[in-house]
């Protein structure tokens, strides 16, 4: 497929995921590389749950809940009832299944492993064939701004629902960390870049902000994809953020925060009068169906942007 195209996807949970299962449909292990955000992490009842991680494991294992997208589908919450009864932090949902996941993983880091390589071994043993990459090692977690201060990210995200007025996004302790050596050369490796279509703020710029990777993809042909389909989010708060921070929330504003390293950009066909306006930023625009519920519309949405990204790398 796409003629021994090297193919380094970034990607967040949902969205992401949902793309990267269409281009590891298409793409062979030795084409494909998806590097997965690790802002999201955090310690929860003393384990390391690193929900985008999974989420896109679980995806490509086919695993995933169809209903949430994310955790295991049919996953039973003995444990979150449990908890729920002691009067512990239920207002993480973790399903029985996914616990094992969190278990292990942070028994393998307790012992010295690194976290490309504990992903590594899950995945394998769930059966995924592709290489995912855990954007860093080291804890970057996402921090936003608020009027009510700054909070983690999954208090801001999911104990309060993502409704505090959003005012900035900042990285603990991004300043000076790395991405991981395998992410690097993922990068330097691929012959196209793709942003999946995932959260700009929170599951992309987190990526970006690591070290050297912001310069290498602006050298690089990068293909993004939209989140944003006819001014909303497809789920989440990825709308009211860009509204918030950007004035405006549209697959153009998008394409807008991203120009330094766009090379091109994928947009809905409802949304195929933003085309002009985002190439008077110098960026190629392919208009495509973008709404991905399945299989079939995700390995579609792939081919379209494995074929883009052909023809733009000439
Ligand atoms: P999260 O970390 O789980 O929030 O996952 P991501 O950041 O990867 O994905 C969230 C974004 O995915 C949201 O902005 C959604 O609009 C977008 N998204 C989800 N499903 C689809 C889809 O089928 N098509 C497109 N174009 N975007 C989607």
């Amino acid at each position: 497929m796409a003629d021994g195209l090297r193919v380094t996807a970034l990607a967040g949970g949902v969205g992401g995921a949902k793309l990267a299962e269409g281009l590891a449909y298409l793409l062979p292990p030795a084409q494909l590389r998806i590097i997965v955000n690790t802002g999201d992490d955090f310690e929860h009842l003393g384990l390391t749950l690193c929900p985008d991680l999974d989420t896109v494991m679980y995806t490509l294992a086919g695993i995933a809940s169809s209903e949430t997208g994310w955790g295991i589908e049919g996953d039973s919450f003995h444990c979150l009832a449990g908890l729920e009864r002691l009067d512990g932090p239920a207002w993480f949902r973790v399903g029985d299944r996914d616990l094992a996941t969190h278990l292990l993983r942070t028994e393998w880091l307790r012992q010295g492993a690194r976290l490309t390589e504990v992903t590594r071994r899950l995945s394998t043993t769930l059966g995924v064939s592709h290489s995912l990459l855990p954007m860093s090692d080291r804890p970057c977690r996402t921090i936003v701004v608020t009027p009510d201060g700054e909070l983690p990210f999954q208090t801001y995200f999911v104990k309060r629902k993502a409704r505090p007025q959003l005012m900035g996004v900042r990285w603990d302790a991004t300043m000076g960390i790395g991405a991981t050596p395998e992410v690097m050369a993922a990068l330097a490796w691929a012959d196209v870049i793709i942003l999946c279509p995932s959260n700009p703020f929170v599951s992309i710029d987190p990526i970006l902000a690591l070290h050297g990777v912001r310069d290498t993809l602006k050298e690089s042909h990068v293909i993004g994809v939209s989140p944003i389909i006819g001014g909303e989010a497809v789920k989440g708060p990825a709308a009211k953020m860009l509204q918030e921070l950007e004035g405006e929330a549209s697959a153009a504003a998008v394409a807008t925060h991203f120009q330094d390293v766009l090379t091109g950009f994928v947009i809905d066909c409802v949304d195929s009068g933003l085309a002009p306006r985002i190439r008077d930023l110098g960026i190629d625009v392919e208009v495509s169906e973008t709404l991905m519920p399945g299989l079939d519309e995700r390995v579609a949405l792939a081919g379209r942007v494995l074929a883009f990204g052909s023809a733009l790398r000439g």
